[in-house]
């Protein structure tokens, strides 16, 4: 039944318009379009390091400077196809999407999950949620909680204020915008007292709201805070 209905229906690359065997994957072409990050990532924020790394290396970057948060992964550089398909994910209602992200997060994200681990997404302004109609982190988070099997919080944080949009601004900038941006929900903080958090968010730049998010589950009691996102920018901050 399935290798009829794959006859009738061939799946599409999630990309372009090629036609491909695999059901939500890429056509060969977009692949290698794909800046996927293999081997060694920094152990902090993902980024791949060059030369010699050994698992749990820092990149420059996170070694003199220091993240709020303790280990981190990412699937891709962004960069070539990766961003747009971040872009089409984030602002084209392209929901579909967070099923083949998610699984691709899910493995990136598997050596920072503990049975005991709560998976929750960087929260968006309900301002932004209302114009946007989803949280693509909160449906990353929960593709990979579900595959891992682990507790899924989608309103463990909260951003009760606006901030402005934080696209060009320098690291300095961007960390005074969102300084006292996220908080906990007092209703869900018990659920993180004394456990691992993983926070899920698409991009990855500066890391100034992922390092607030951090800071505030350490304020409730989380054993560590890791990130895992899709995209990580690779500009020095
Ligand atoms: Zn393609
Ligand atoms: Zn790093």
């Amino acid at each position: 039944m399935q290798r009829l209905a794959k006859l009738i229906y061939p799946a599409q690359c999630l990309t372009c318009d090629e036609m491909i065997e695999v059901e939500r994957g890429l056509c060969p072409k977009c692949w290698s379009e794909t800046p996927y990050i293999v081997d060694h990532p920094c152990d902090c924020c993902g980024r791949p390091l060059v030369g010699d790394a050994e698992e749990g290396d820092l990149c420059d970057d996170c070694r003199s400077r220091p993240k709020d948060w303790d280990r981190g992964r990412a699937v891709m550089l962004y960069g070539g196809n990766a961003r747009s398909m971040v872009l089409r994910f984030k602002h084209g209602d392209r929901t579909d999407l967070a099923h083949p992200m998610g699984t691709w997060l899910a493995e990136a994200a598997a050596p920072l999950i503990a049975p005991e681990t709560v998976v929750a997404p960087v929260p968006l302004h309900w301002l932004r949620l209302l114009r946007r109609r989803y949280n693509q982190s909160a449906l990353l988070g929960q593709r990979v909680a579900k595959l891992h099997g682990v507790n899924y919080i989608p309103d463990l944080l909260r951003r009760p204020s606006a901030t402005r949009k934080l696209d060009g601004m320098t690291a300095e900038q961007r960390r005074d915008t969102v300084a006292g941006a996220i908080r906990i929900n007092r209703a869900q903080a018990g659920r993180i007292e004394g456990r691992p958090v993983l926070l899920i968010d698409d991009v990855l730049t500066t890391g100034a709201t992922l390092g607030e998010c951090a800071q505030a589950c350490r304020k409730a009691g989380a054993t560590s805070v890791h990130v895992a996102v899709l995209a990580r920018v690779d500009r020095e901050a």
